[in-house]
């Protein structure tokens, strides 16, 4: 009898988490190593400078592939309305959705869908190994060995896998170790802006929460003359998450709100959004709490060497705004998934295949989330023609999507 194969996942974000589920389905064994806690017994370090996640119908195949399509949609918020709110609180709204009632999106927790993902590893403990509170170091691809650090501080050298997955995410220690091999190609860019999280909290009724604002709404509050954008999405819980853009250095920036204090920016927030006066009791709570993630970009490739595959933020990673990176590195998981059953364990056919299908796409889903941003902190500021631009391209997404989709 064959032996079985033994694959490391390096990373559990949700690509690691689909990817293992993915691999366990088809019977091999998977050891994954995660550097944060359980997020089902801990809060995870990245609370605050998070945003909810944008999910399209393309993220859908590796949900329902791997079990988990209907509790992510239990956890969801269904969102049929875009609402922009002007400085002078104009408002304009419009219908959200594509062609079909299958073409909604859904507003999602980042943390929920680790939470739903975590509790489906549990599903395989014959098959799947977690080892969270363990860091990777020290990759070497000659030698297809990785370093891991317990918790406990013991240093681990771990080899003799059939694969090693590098899904760790942007700043992937895996991918670092690609960058002494010749014909290795990087570009990582970031745009100058980050963003933070802020919440409107639900209000909490004798017959359950309810939202302070509209329900199943995107809001937008776009303000050019700060080169500030703000954005509300629903929460299954009556929570709306805040996405706050700003610029990372001087006026208006993260770090000039941080250093002048809580004062200067409630300020900037009750001039620039009224509503948050009532909408953010909690404002203070917030500032203290919240924390900037920086916008950022990144292409490289090939995305194999030796027995190392990097997937998902590891291999490319996109400005938020064209709502792709999530839902395409889902969508790959599902490719990855298909490639199994095609090819099965034979990873020199599956990486190439992969690769083939999915760097064109990621390279264009790289240039539709810069001029997504553009458009988004440009021109959706003052003219109702605009807004209907904003709304066509963001929101006629499925037409966009099915374009690039591997499976069109
Ligand atoms: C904190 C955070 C917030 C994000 N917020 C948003 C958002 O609001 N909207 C959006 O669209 N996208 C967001 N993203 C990006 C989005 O989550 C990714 O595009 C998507 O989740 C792809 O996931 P991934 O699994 O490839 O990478 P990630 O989600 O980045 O997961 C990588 C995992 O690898 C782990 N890891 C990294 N280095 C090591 C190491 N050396 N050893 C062990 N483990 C390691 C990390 O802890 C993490 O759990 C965010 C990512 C992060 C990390």
């Amino acid at each position: 009898m064959e032996k079985p194969q033994t694959y490391a996942v390096l990373g559990a974000g949700p690509v690691g988490y689909v990817l293992s589920i993915s691999l366990a389905l088809r019977g091999y064994n998977v050891e994954l190593f995660e550097k944060r806690s359980d997020p089902l017994t801990t809060q995870q370090s990245d609370e605050w400078r998070s945003t909810n996640f944008l999910l399209f119908q393309r993220a859908f195949p590796a949900f329902r592939k791997i079990g988990v399509l209907d509790e992510v949609l239990q956890f969801s918020a269904k969102m049929d309305k875009l609402k922009i709110i002007l400085k002078d609180l104009d408002e304009f709204e419009l219908n959200y959705k594509g062609k079909s009632q299958e073409t909604f999106a859904y507003s999602m927790n980042r943390k929920e869908i680790q939470k739903i993902l975590a509790k489906r590893i549990k599903d395989f403990p014959e098959n799947i190994k977690v080892n969270y509170n363990t860091s990777i170091s020290n990759v070497k691809i000659d030698q297809s060995s990785f370093d891991v650090k317990h918790s406990d501080g013991r240093v681990e050298t771990k080899s003799g896998y059939d694969m090693i997955f590098g899904t760790d995410g942007i700043h992937s220690v895996v991918k670092e170790a690609f960058f002494s091999i010749p014909g290795f190609s990087y570009l990582r860019e970031y745009n100058g802006y980050g963003y933070t999280e802020l919440q409107i909290p639900a209000f909490e009724a004798a017959e359950g929460n309810q939202f302070r604002v509209q329900e199943k709404t995107f809001f937008h509050w776009p303000r050019k003359e700060v080169d500030t954008h703000m954005w509300g999405m629903p929460n299954y819980d009556g929570n709306i998450n805040i996405g706050l853009i700003l610029k990372i250095t001087g006026e208006y920036s993260f770090e000039y709100f941080k250093s002048s204090g809580f004062e200067v920016f409630q300020k900037f927030m009750f001039e620039q959004f009224p509503e948050t006066r009532y909408l953010m009791p909690n404002m203070k709570d917030l500032y203290e709490k919240c924390q900037l993630t920086r916008i950022a970009s990144m292409k490289c490739g090939p995305w194999r060497y030796g027995n190392f595959q990097l997937i998902g933020d590891s291999a490319h990673c996109q400005n938020p705004f064209g709502a792709l990176g999530f839902n395409g590195h889902m969508e790959e998981c599902s490719l990855i998934a298909d490639l199994l059953d095609k090819h099965e364990s034979n990873w020199n056919q599956i990486s190439d295949e992969f690769y083939a299908i999915r760097k064109p796409i990621s390279d264009k889903m790289n240039e539709y989330g810069e001029a997504q941003f553009s458009l988004m902190k440009y021109k959706l500021f003052d003219e109702q023609i605009q807004i209907m631009i904003f709304f066509k391209l963001h929101f006629n997404q499925s037409d966009f999507m099915i374009q690039i989709s591997y499976n069109a």
